[in-house]
């Protein structure tokens, strides 16, 4: 037994983030100052979007994201039951309805051919979706294009939920740059591949889109002349000319965030290097390893491995107990938001998307942080072939 449990994720903090942090606390501002804006300017670099704006959480940014695109009462909102409860949530704070479109068996994204044929059906019935929020897990991207495809056809919205997937690519362009969607948000919190402690972000191509998210962050309120409805009284004007909230990322957060935007690179490759190790090292056990979708680069945000449950003789709870008695933080990312009580209320039933249930009865998140290492990851793997047994 170890003095101290090897976690699934962790933030690395460095000298040179806290000297970041503790420079905005003795200047000016902590709040709506330069820091923010350099903060987004440099997820613009990274993604090449036109716009990014931050926010307090990614839950903000997933809520105006939904607001931006005109989500109301009566409308439908789909996503993968395979995610955070966030990404469905969001729907719900608007008014709208939720659904959700079963996982591809080898990706545990949202299925494309599925969500085709609910499509389909959703047509004839009169129902289709404004909105659409394929979730990138573990920084696998989704198949964008065929996404992209069917939103064209059946014309839905897409924002894609890269909480866990900023440093990825598909098809050779990063996550965030909004070639197939219209948004794309991200999330900063410790977890996550990139931290600011809590936050989040919304990148897009649309400056309308772009200037209703901003102004939806900050309580819906301008100081821009010409969105005005009237003259400016003097110096002191505003105007409220929406409902909005207070979304907005402080500077210290922001701070935290340009710092850690640097070493982004250096964060991927360092998860690339320990799942390549875990491929390796675990290529012998029964159990079904991650797969990668062609073409794609993962953030790897998550390294989930599947235990073939008919080749053991243990279950899937003793093998998630005998790793976490052991030390290993493991974790199950996550149960079928559709099984949650909340959503139970709402209609959902178990048996309503299967492969996402059996893909929970499977699924294990084992420990993948950039700063673990290899002495930790061994320690994993021996933990878990003797919890197998
Ligand atoms: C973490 C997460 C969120 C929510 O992020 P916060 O920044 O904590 O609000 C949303 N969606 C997914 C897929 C997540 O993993």
């Amino acid at each position: 037994m170890r003095d101290k449990v090897i976690p699934y994720g962790k933030q690395e903090i460095t000298q040179d983030d806290i000297d970041q942090v503790v420079s905005v606390l003795n200047s000016d501002f902590l709040t709506q100052g330069p820091v923010v804006p350099e903060f987004e300017e440099s997820i613009k670099r990274w993604t090449g979007a036109e716009y990014a704006l931050a926010m307090n959480s990614a839950t903000s940014a997933l809520h105006v994201a939904c607001m931006a695109l005109g989500l109301v009462e009566g409308d439908y909102l789909w996503t993968t039951p395979v995610t955070f409860v966030a990404s469905a949530n969001c729907g719900l704070y608007c008014g709208a309805k939720v659904d959700f479109v079963d996982i591809d068996p080898n990706t545990y994204n949202l299925c494309p051919i599925k969500l085709e044929q609910k499509l389909k059906q959703a047509k004839l019935d009169g129902k289709l979706p404004k909105i659409v929020i394929p979730v990138h897990l573990c920084g696998q991207p989704c198949d964008m294009t065929a996404i992209a495809r069917l939103a064209k056809e059946y014309g839905f919205k897409v924002i894609e939920d890269a909480s866990h997937a900023i440093g990825g690519q598909y098809k050779g362009s990063p996550i965030g740059n909004c070639e197939f969607s219209d948004i794309t948000v991200f999330s900063f919190h410790p977890v996550k591949i990139v931290t600011t402690a809590e936050g989040g972000a919304v990148t897009t191509n649309c400056k309308a889109l772009a200037e209703r998210m901003s102004l939806l962050r900050s309580h819906g309120i301008t100081r821009d002349p010409a969105q005005m409805k009237n003259a400016p009284h003097g110096g002191w004007y505003y105007e409220q000319i929406d409902l909005g909230f207070n979304y907005r990322m402080t500077e210290l957060q922001a701070a935290l965030g340009v710092s850690q935007m640097n070493r982004l690179n250096d964060f991927i490759s360092a998860r690339h290097k320990l799942a390549d190790r875990y491929n390796n090292l675990l290529s012998k056990l029964p159990l079904v390893l991650p797969y990668q979708l062609p073409d794609t680069y993962s953030g790897l945000h998550l390294y989930v491995i599947r235990l073939k449950l008919n080749e053991i003789s243990c279950s899937h709870l003793e093998v998630f107990e005998k790793l976490r008695a052991s030390g290993v933080g493991v974790n199950l990312h996550y149960i079928p938001v559709h099984t949650q009580p909340y959503y139970q209320k709402l209609g959902f039933c178990h048996g309503d998307f299967p492969e996402s249930e059996r893909y929970y009865s499977e699924a294990i998140s084992l420990p993948m942080f950039h700063a673990m290492s290899f002495e930790q990851q061994d320690f994993v793997v021996d933990a878990l072939e003797k919890a197998l047994i």
